[in-house]
């Protein structure tokens, strides 16, 4: 186990800077995840980390070790890839087998290696068949077992499940996440899935064209977003973003296309730089409710505004209202299967602690 520490990390390719002055400390056992949308240098990242990529400007540590320059084998790194990258012509024995081979670790020690590899991976019955034998959970199951075989100091993964069936991806998901705990080895793993992100991540690290927006807890980057990109990156249904204005007429209130939102005094202070500015007002889909249907659990203060009922999706366990409010269409999320009727008023009510405002031009959020 390791801590990996990357300072002031840039990536140049050619003029291109696909990586921008990175900085990020990856503790010892963490699990940690890139995410972040197709381009934004998420692969790049994971690839100067194992050696397979050397920076333009910065320095990459494992604990005191500086490995900015080591080739990958110097770096006892595992990577595990989208395609599985498993051997055809080797069995499943003797791909597992492989790193500890070229390692030239004595047989015996590489059969009882394999085998506590292929039991914690539940695939100690498939190690005689070729990998054309296998089904795709099967054999990223093998790649895995190979990536951990050699006990490395860090564990990369770059969209492991990706090419797997959506059922076995969530399946697979809670089982790397509890082998990762087991084994306790500092991970770091790439996704543009915000749901895998924020169920296997100990922290989350959100990147969008080469630079860290922000990092922390899933639950931290989710309730508290720094940026209106990593507001709207994370969640589904995403965040309702609706312009608006910071006015003061009958007290400090938003004023919107069809709604004013009154807010406590003590938004004031915040919101100072921006009374008569425009504003962008954020608020989640389950952070509010439809009055009169539903009510909003351990909430103090709200707000209320006036909608029609403009579009009833109805997802089994949730329902999905689309609201009309002025020109907005607003989502909002509820438990359970509420048919209303379109067309018809209602009340939306608005958790006041759950709001999010966005400087218009910086795009960072001010609340
Ligand atoms: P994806 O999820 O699509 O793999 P990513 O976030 O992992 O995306 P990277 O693969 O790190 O993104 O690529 C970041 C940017 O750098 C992209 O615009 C890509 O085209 C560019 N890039 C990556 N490798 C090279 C290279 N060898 N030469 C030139 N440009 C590159």
């Amino acid at each position: 186990m390791v801590e990996v520490k990357l300072e002031g990390i840039t990536k140049r390719f050619g003029d291109f800077e696909a990586v921008k002055d990175l900085n990020l400390t990856i503790k010892d056992g963490e699990f940690l995840v890139l995410l972040g949308p197709s381009g934004c240098g998420k692969t790049t990242t994971l690839r100067m980390i194992s050696g397979l990529e050397t920076p333009s400007e910065g320095r990459i540590y494992f604990g005191d070790r500086d490995v900015t320059y080591l080739p990958p084998k110097d770096r006892n790194i595992s990577m595990v890839f989208q395609s599985y990258a498993v051997w055809p012509h080797m069995k499943v024995f003797d791909n597992i087998a492989f790193p500890l081979r070229v390692k030239k670790y004595p047989e015996d020690e590489i059969k009882r290696r394999v085998k506590w590899a292929a039991e914690l991976l539940q695939i100690e019955n498939l190690l005689d068949r070729y990998p054309g034998q296998l089904s795709g959970g099967q054999r990223q199951r093998v790649a895995v077992a190979r990536a951990i075989v050699v006990e490395p100091d860090v564990l990369l993964m770059d969209e492991p499940l990706s090419n797997l069936d959506a059922k076995l991806r969530v399946a697979m998901r809670a089982e790397i996440k509890k082998l990762q705990t087991k084994l306790k080895v500092t991970t770091i793993y790439v996704t543009h899935d915000q749901v895998e992100a924020m169920t296997m991540g100990d922290r989350i690290a959100v990147m969008n064209r080469g630079r860290l927006l922000q990092v922390g807890p899933p639950t931290e980057v989710y309730l508290k977003p720094n940026s209106l990109f990593v507001a709207t990156f994370i969640g589904a249904p995403e965040m309702n973003i609706l312009s608006a204005t910071v006015t003061e007429k009958e007290g400090l209130a938003l004023e919107g296309d069809g709604f004013t939102i009154h807010l406590p005094e003590d938004f004031r202070e915040l919101l100072l730089d921006h009374i008569g500015k425009d504003v962008l007002l954020g608020i989640r889909p389950e952070h509010m409710t439809v009055k009169g249907v539903s009510t909003l659990e351990h909430v103090t203060r709200t707000a209320e505004i006036e909608g029609t009922v403009d579009f009833i999706e109805a997802l089994g366990t949730d329902t999905i209202v689309h609201a009309k409010v002025g020109e907005n269409i607003i989502k909002v999320k509820l438990p359970g299967h509420i048919p209303l009727p379109v067309g018809e008023k209602i009340k939306i009510e608005i958790d006041l602690d759950n709001i999010h405002i966005f400087d218009r031009d910086t795009e960072k959020a001010i609340i």
